[in-house]
């Protein structure tokens, strides 16, 4: 069972929801974390179970970026809004920063999240 990180920015909420419900199968075999909102849709959504941390802007990502440095997280389903600005900012960078220092995968949009989930089926 691996643990998979789960983070939609508001505008891609409802792709995330789209994603999870797509590949239910495989997601509810594994320990799944989110950043607040993000696990709240799926939580109110599907039957999927999921840890949700705080909201992203108020140092959720910092919260799964621990988890990723500390080996507790091996794939990361990042659904990031590259056309909107963000307050947290920096602390995305961080999160996809600490994925490539300890080499976690990282989908940042769904045709990759699709893919790397593939390999789990
Ligand atoms: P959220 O956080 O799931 O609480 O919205 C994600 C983000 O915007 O970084």
């Amino acid at each position: 069972m691996k643990t998979i990180a789960l983070i939609a920015h508001d505008r891609k909420k409802d792709l995330m929801l789209d994603f999870v419900k797509t590949h239910a199968a495989i997601l509810s075999r594994h320990n799944l974390i989110a950043t607040a909102t993000t696990g709240r849709i799926i939580k109110e959504h599907t039957d999927l179970a999921v840890t949700a941390y705080l909201s992203g802007p108020l140092g959720g990502d910092q919260q799964i970026g621990a988890q990723i440095a500390t080996g507790q997280v091996q794939l990361v389903i990042f659904l990031r809004d590259p056309l909107t600005a963000q307050p947290h900012e920096p602390d995305i960078t961080a999160l996809l920063r600490v994925c490539d220092v300890h080499d976690v995968p990282v989908a940042t949009n769904a045709a990759c999240g699709h893919l790397l989930l593939s390999t789990l089926a």
